[in-house]
This record gives structure tokens, sequence and C-alpha cells, in this order.
């Protein structure tokens, strides 16, 4: 087991749509892979056909080298899925819902009720396992869906925006657990958040309007960006205005009334703008100001 994902030429059209997915290359290895994008790039279309949900119009995936579309079961055998809309049954406790999961995914009996345990333990919810779903917190919720996912020890683990809805420590925890149960699977964790992948990638993919964007280390994308970024103090009435004239990644409102701005652009917006190093989300922001350039 290799643990490699590869797509080639990947495209998707929704009937009566424009391409959701287009000429999509991407090779995959073990590790956490943080798929970022504006809402609307593709990644929930993507998500669906590496999990064999929908069929792409064009082009093929991979799946150790073997092609998901002649042997969907090969693959279905390794993954474990996190849809973005997942749907609990509220009057169930977690122990039930995992255990009709278990028997849904064909899992014998008597290697269910062990391996519930060890799924609940994975997402740090052994103790609340009789408690009905609908008490669970959305945190909580994610968790089990993490837990869901896991039932089978899949080698290919999907998860689709996990921390949408969550409140900072939620999401935080949801993000150590993802690092935790990586080790050696294969995790695509797509996402709007740049923040998400930066606590727990180490390999990048970006997408915008249907297309790959980026693909690399995030350090090699911060990279593109220098140059490129100015911290901005100015006061606090003259925001709104700059707004209309520059990509700005971040805002900090100061108690003297002025605005730390970081400002993202081909030149300096101002002779008082200071150059300054890009963190990720300044890189991400000048990718995604150059796709919509073009
Ligand atoms: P993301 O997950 O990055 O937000 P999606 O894959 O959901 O992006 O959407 C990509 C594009 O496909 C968008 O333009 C969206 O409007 C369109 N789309 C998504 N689902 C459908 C659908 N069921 N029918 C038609 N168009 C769709």
């Amino acid at each position: 087991m290799t643990c490699e994902l590869t797509i080639e030429a990947l495209h998707y059209r929704y009937a009566g749509g424009s391409d959701a997915v287009a000429d999509l290359n991407l090779r995959l290895g073990p590790g956490i892979v943080g798929l970022l994008g504006p809402n609307g790039a593709g990644k929930s279309t993507l998500m669906r056909m590496l999990a064999t949900l929908i069929k792409p119009s064009k082009g093929r995936v991979l799946w150790d080298g073997v092609d998901i579309a002649k042997n969907p079961d090969a693959l279905r055998a390794q993954l474990g899925y996190l849809p973005q809309d997942f749907g609990i049954y509220e009057a169930l406790s977690a122990r039930e819902f995992l255990a009709y999961l278990a028997a849904v995914k064909g899992l014998p009996n008597a290697k269910a009720r062990a391996r519930i345990d060890e799924c609940l333990a994975a997402v740090g919810l052994s103790e609340a396992g009789d408690r009905r779903l609908g008490d669970f917190s959305g945190g909580m919720r994610q968790r089990i869906g993490i837990a869901q996912a896991l039932l089978n020890d899949p080698q290919l683990l999907i998860v689709d925006e996990p921390t949408v809805g969550l409140d900072p420590e939620e999401r935080l925890r949801f993000r150590h657990l993802l690092t935790d149960l990586a080790g050696q699977r294969l995790v695509i964790l797509s996402t709007h958040i740049v923040s998400d992948v930066e606590a727990s990638a180490t390999d990048l993919a970006v997408m915008a309007k249907g297309r790959l964007r980026f693909h690399g280390a995030p350090e090699q994308l911060v990279a593109q960006a220098q140059g490129h970024v100015w911290d901005w103090l100015v006061a606090d009435t003259r925001v709104a205005e700059i707004r209309t004239q520059h990509q700005i990644s971040s805002s900090l409102r100061r108690a003297d009334g002025s605005v730390r701005l970081r400002v993202v652009g081909e030149r300096s917006p101002s002779d008082e703008a200071q150059a300054v190093a890009p963190d990720l989300e300044d890189a991400y922001l000048w990718l995604l100001t150059r796709v919509d350039a073009t």
C-alpha cells in the first residue's frame, strides 16, 4: 500500500452548467493535504469525484495505480469520507449511530463493537458514547463525523469543510485531531479557511474557478508573495475608500482610532507603507488576486 492518489486531466461539468472542475492534474501521497479555495472553486465537486459519488466528465483518478472508474471498490474499501452536509440522527446515541453505520458499511458484527470503541477513543469521545447526538456540540458532531469515516480504518480520508460553524476552540481541537490521525494515511482537508491549512497541512493545493492554481509546500506559496505585502497605518476614516482600491489581507483597529492594514498588491500602496514579510493568508490572497486578473 503506497497511498498514492493521481489525478489526470480531470473535468466535471454539471448538467446545464459550466466546468466546475477543469483540467486538474495532481499527485498526492501520505500526510495532510490542504485543499484551499474560495466558495465555488470546485473543491466539493472534486471531493465527490474522489469519493466515487459522481463520475468525472473527462479524465481519470488512480488510487495506488488503479483507475477508480474501472475498480471503484478498491478505493471504497480504503476510503473514509466526511461530507460537508453530514447529517446525523439526533435521537441515537453516538455508539448506536456508529453501530448503524458499521452495519451499512458491512463491518462484521463481532468486529464492529471493538472498532466503534477504538474510533470513539480516536476522536476523544469515549466518555460520550452513550449520549444522544442531539445533545452534542458542533465540534462533537464533527468528531463523530470523523469517527464514522474511520470505521473501516481508511488509507484515504477525505474531509470537506469540516470546521465550518465551529467555534475557535473546537476548530483548534479538530485540527489537532486530524494531525494525530494522519500517520501513513492520505488526509485531504478541504477548506476556505487559511488557518485550518496553516495548522495542519504539509502539502497545499489551491483551487479557484475550477482549476488548480498552486500545488506545493505552504512556504513555496508564501515565497511567491515576497515583495507584495505592506503594513500601512491609516486613519479609520480612510479605510472604506482604501478597500475599494487595494486588496486587504487583514486589518487591526487600534485604541487611538487608527487602523493597521496589511495590503497585498503589485506595488506599494503609499510612501507611508512599509514592506513586510508575507504570511500564508497574504500569499493566498495574492494568488487569488492574480487569478481574478486573468
Ligand atoms: P466549493 O466546494 O469549492 O465551494 P463546488 O464544487 O461546490 O465548490 O462548486 C463548484 C461550481 O459548481 C460552482 O460554480 C457551483 O455553483 C457549481 N455547482 C455545485 N454543485 C452543483 C450542482 N449540483 N448543480 C449545478 N452546479 C453546481
